[in-house]
């Protein structure tokens, strides 16, 4: 396989995978049916239609999938509710589900190369990464989450009990799981993004109906064939497969759900936000970003470059945390482009299943049309591609990794979000004048100060509006880091104990003891 440069725009050969060569589990789970998971059994959806998949590297049909409606989404919705209220699970003692969290954890590990493999081929990012990134961080997270049941505690509480003379009370708060989740998931981080839904929410004691991203539904499903082989009570964990505006929209609005969790646009979360004010579900939203990368003059440009260049192409740009705008001081702006294009065009852009591959495809068509808009709109603006700035003519969704200099704070590029591999530079002077433009955008959902001095550190990192920030680093996650956003960026937060707790209600419990 060739290396990719910027001015390749023909079709590069071998930029498609070869699924001839997948894991034996892997050809097998693809030519299975893919049908809903409810109560407990695999189900067609109740209006029998099913919808494709496409490998985004070749733009091929790998596999069809049921296509659940609003029916199917009741029948989901119906079996977390029995199940929730059922004994083998509300009963369940803590430490038994702890055992059955661990256990499906171990069966992920088991699997842990098959599907990284199968995500690869669904979602169109390089099988390294998707093994040792998002199973291994999705493995993290199931065992840290794994611990959480036998450690949801209350507390006592000293009341004063004033306002009846002569009575005495003990009082007590406790910790109730939410009830039914409806979690609805975006199609950067497939297994990840379930993995950071389900397993909180099973960790305190909720009952789901997990809706994928229709763009890669497949990693989920497997999820699924693997909790029933841990064991997990039926209705416990339920996956409908479908639309956005149907399925989606359906799980949303349901009157039985209590809580809705969600991660994609924010213009969808908006909608997320309206539906489920019809009987005011408890909401997590973890929504778009327009990053910034605060390049200090201290800091050290043999790590920043590299930095900085992963911060905006992991994961082809289509991370919610991205570090998509990037500021430089004045006196290392040149520099930063030079190295920053440099680092763009020796990535090596290729197929999924290439170990070699640094870049894969976007996920679909449809996004790599969207990000082509935006840089056409960034170049008619006068911005100039120092690096990239073309797709490669190839079946699957190639776009090059692209570095703008030249821009202004007004220009789409710079204040849109863009979930494609496209950074914008510019040029700072001094702290407070960077400040205010790292948080000149709606987003705020992380940022990064690349410096040497501890004390710019504490300067600025209290004044920037964003959920995280990494300082000489960025996009680390981490199962006991909450991760979430400011302004637009969303509501709540993921991972962590906030993550746990927020699938929890909290009851008092207040005693009279002396009437
Ligand atoms: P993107 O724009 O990155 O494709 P979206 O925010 O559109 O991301 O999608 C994220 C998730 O939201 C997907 O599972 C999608 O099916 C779902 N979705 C899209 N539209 C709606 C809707 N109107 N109601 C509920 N869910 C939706």
């Amino acid at each position: 396989m060739q290396a990719v440069r910027s001015d390749v725009i023909s079709t590069p050969p071998g930029l498609g995978n070869d699924l001839g060569g997948i894991r034996p589990a892997n050809a097998a789970f693809l030519a299975r049916p893919h049908r809903l998971l409810i109560d407990g059994a695999w189900v067609d959806a109740a209006g029998g239609q099913t919808f494709e998949v496409r490998d985004p590297s070749s733009d091929q049909v790998i596999t069809r999938v049921a296509q659940g409606e609003q029916a199917d989404i009741d029948r989901a919705v119906a079996a977390a509710r029995r199940a929730f209220e059922a004994p083998a699970w509300s009963r369940m003692k803590p430490v038994e589900r702890e055992r059955l969290l661990h256990k499906l954890a171990d069966l992920i590990e088991a699997h842990a190369d098959e599907l990284a493999e199968l995500e690869a081929i669904d979602n169109g990012k390089s099988v390294v990464m998707a093994r040792h990134v998002d199973i291994k961080h999705a493995l993290e997270v199931w065992r840290y989450m794994a611990g959480w049941p036998t450690k949801l505690e209350g507390q006592t509480l000293p009341i004063s009990g004033t306002l009846v003379p002569g009575h005495e009370y003990a009082a007590f708060s406790q910790r109730e799981a939410v009830g039914v989740v409806g979690a609805i998931i975006a199609w950067n981080f497939p297994f990840l993004l379930a993995t950071w839904k389900l397993a909180p929410a099973l960790a305190a004691g909720c009952t789901v109906v997990l809706k994928p991203a229709e763009e890669t539904p497949l990693s989920a499903l497997r999820l699924g064939e693997l909790a029933l082989e841990a064991g997990f009570p039926p209705g416990v964990i339920n996956i409908v497969t479908g639309m956005g505006p149907t399925a989606g929209a359906a799980l949303a609005e349901h009157p039985d759900v209590d809580k809705i969790t969600f991660t994609g646009s924010t213009e969808v979360g908006r909608l997320i936000v309206r539906a489920a004010a019809g009987n005011m579900k408890k909401v997590t939203v973890e929504l778009g970003g327009k990053s910034p990368v605060i390049v200090l003059d201290d800091a050290d440009l043999s790590a920043a470059i590299p930095g900085a260049a992963s911060a905006i192409f992991f994961n082809q740009g289509q991370t919610c945390c991205a570090g998509s705008r990037l500021y430089v001081a004045e006196r290392h702006y040149e520099d930063m482009v030079a190295g920053l294009s440099e680092q763009a065009k020796a990535l090596k852009v290729g197929p999924s299943l290439d170990p070699t591959a640094q870049l894969g495809p976007l996920v679909s068509a449809i996004q790599r049309d969207r990000v082509m808009r935006y840089i056409g709109e960034g170049l008619t603006a006068g911005a100039r591609a120092a690096a990239g700035g073309k797709a490669l003519g190839s079946p699957g969704y190639y776009v090059e990794p692209t570095v703008f200099a030249g821009v202004t704070p007004d220009m789409s590029i710079v204040r849109e979000e863009i979930f494609g591999p496209v950074l914008v530079v510019e040029p700072f002077a001094d702290l407070s004048q960077v400040v205010r433009t790292a948080n000149d955008s709606i987003y705020g959902l992380g940022a990064s100060i690349w410096t040497r001095d501890v004390s710019k550190v504490f300067r600025i990192a209290p004044k920037l509006r964003a959920g995280t920030v990494w300082v000489n680093c960025h996009n680390i996650l981490d199962a006991t880091m909450p991760f979430g956003g400011y302004k637009q960026s969303g509501w709540g937060r993921e991972l962590g104990r906030e993550a746990v707790y927020s699938y929890l209600e909290s009851k008092s419990l207040c005693i009279n003891y002396a009437a």
